[in-house]
């Protein structure tokens, strides 16, 4: 199916709505019935008819058949937070006395889930450096039922062999989850690598203009209908009808600013790659990226992301360069409209920070949809500005 005609007219039955271009929003909790043998037959399989919204609503329907397109599924479910998407695919796999093997590192709520949660219920997680696919089948215990992925990393950028690993989990008998976050399905497709579910934050580049949080869950028929009977309605985190309609509206325009953020990201890297202040900077498309042969065989693009690393003897001295940005914010998250930076060592105490470990002195900067010299003066003005200190 063409992108083009997924994005527009996929799911759309405008005859059904005065042939309004944009779809209607559906705010309704509930849905009425004139027979009772209908509302008996709804009851028996909630996942077929529109009963009440926490289970299905025709604003949300459209875009769940969109993005299930887009990812190459045969179904999918839209949650409220990338973070519910992830808990109800891992939580579906796993029961009291399991073995999960996880990528290291993976998103901080994904290892909250694993090391907090799921540890209450006796199940454990190995953690292996995903970049050799050996550690993985290493980390096999008779009990594993799972294997986590995030490729590529949405810090260290770090990349999984996603046709090997799945491989390697269907001679096991395994289910695979991978976060396709940083890539969107634009940029890779798990699914039609192997992987059984694929996710993704839809707060990112879905939305794209930092003013909605979802996620997306992908997957066979016979997977997405057992979630959504169980996970799904039991926890109630699906998406609303107007924050689906914000995720359609995001979807128009989501090539054209993978496109663009693609290029300025290029821009931007070029002039980090050539500051004396900056140890190393890292992207997956970037022929000095230790993975970059994996990276150009299993990814279509990369964009936003970009990782570098300050040569500084202090916690400061990031701080005060972070500080001394004008334009690019200060924020968590990524994939909208606006610039944005992150620095590894806000997230450590004073005094843990330690300058011989690079990770301390890594910065997560996001290349948002200004204009790519723009940024640059702005990062160049930054440096200017701790040139002084060390
Ligand atoms: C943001 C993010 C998530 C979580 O998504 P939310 O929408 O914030 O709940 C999961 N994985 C990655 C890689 C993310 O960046």
């Amino acid at each position: 199916m063409e992108i083009s005609y997924i994005l527009n007219e996929l799911a759309e039955e405008r005859d059904d709505y005065f042939r309004a271009i944009a779809p209607p929003i559906m705010q309704t909790s509930n849905f009425a019935f004139s027979k009772v043998a209908d509302l008996r037959n709804a009851f028996a399989d909630e996942y077929s008819t529109w009963l009440y919204s926490r289970g299905l609503n025709p604003t949300v329907d459209i875009l769940r058949k969109k993005l299930a397109a887009l990812d190459g599924a045969e179904d999918c479910l839209v949650f409220n937070s990338g973070a519910a998407a992830i808990f109800a695919a891992v939580l579906a796999n796993v029961k009291a006395g399991d073995h999960i093997v996880s990528v290291k590192n993976p998103y901080t709520w994904a290892q909250r889930t694993f090391d907090v949660i799921l540890k209450r219920f006796q199940v454990t997680t190995t953690y292996v450096d995903g970049t050799d696919t050996d550690n993985f089948r290493k980390a096999i215990q008779p009990n594993t039922t799972l294997i986590y992925l995030e490729s590529p990393n949405s810090w260290f950028l770090d990349l999984q062999d996603l046709p090997a690993v799945a491989a390697l989990a269907k001679q096991h008998n395994l289910i695979t989850i991978c976060d396709n976050s940083y890539c969107t399905p634009l940029y890779q497709q798990p699914i039609a690598m192997g992987i059984d579910l694929v996710l993704q934050s839809a707060t990112k580049y879905i939305g794209g203009h930092s003013d909605t949080v979802a996620g997306v869950l992908s997957g066979s028929s016979t997977i997405m209908a057992r979630i959504f009977n169980s996970e799904y309605m039991t926890v109630g985190s699906g998406i609303q009808p107007f924050n689906a309609w914000l995720l359609i509206r995001g979807l128009r325009t989501l090539p054209a600013r993978l496109e663009r953020i693609d290029r300025s990201t290029r821009e931007v890297l070029q002039f980090l790659k050539t500051q004396p202040r900056i140890e190393k900077v890292c992207f997956p498309l970037d022929p000095g990226f230790p993975q970059y042969k994996l990276a150009q065989r299993q990814m279509k693009g990369a964009c936003g992301l970009v990782t570098f690393y300050l040569k500084a003897q202090s916690a400061a001295t990031i701080e005060a360069f972070c500080e001394s940005l004008k334009h690019i914010l200060m924020a968590v998250s990524w994939g909208g409209h606006e610039s944005l930076i992150l620095p590894k060592c806000a997230g450590m105490q004073p005094g843990e920070f330690n300058p011989s470990d690079p990770a301390h002195r890594s910065l997560r900067l996001y290349v948002g949809l200004e204009d790519p010299a723009y940024l640059v003066a702005d990062i160049a003005a930054a440096l200017e500005a701790i040139s002084h200190l060390s």
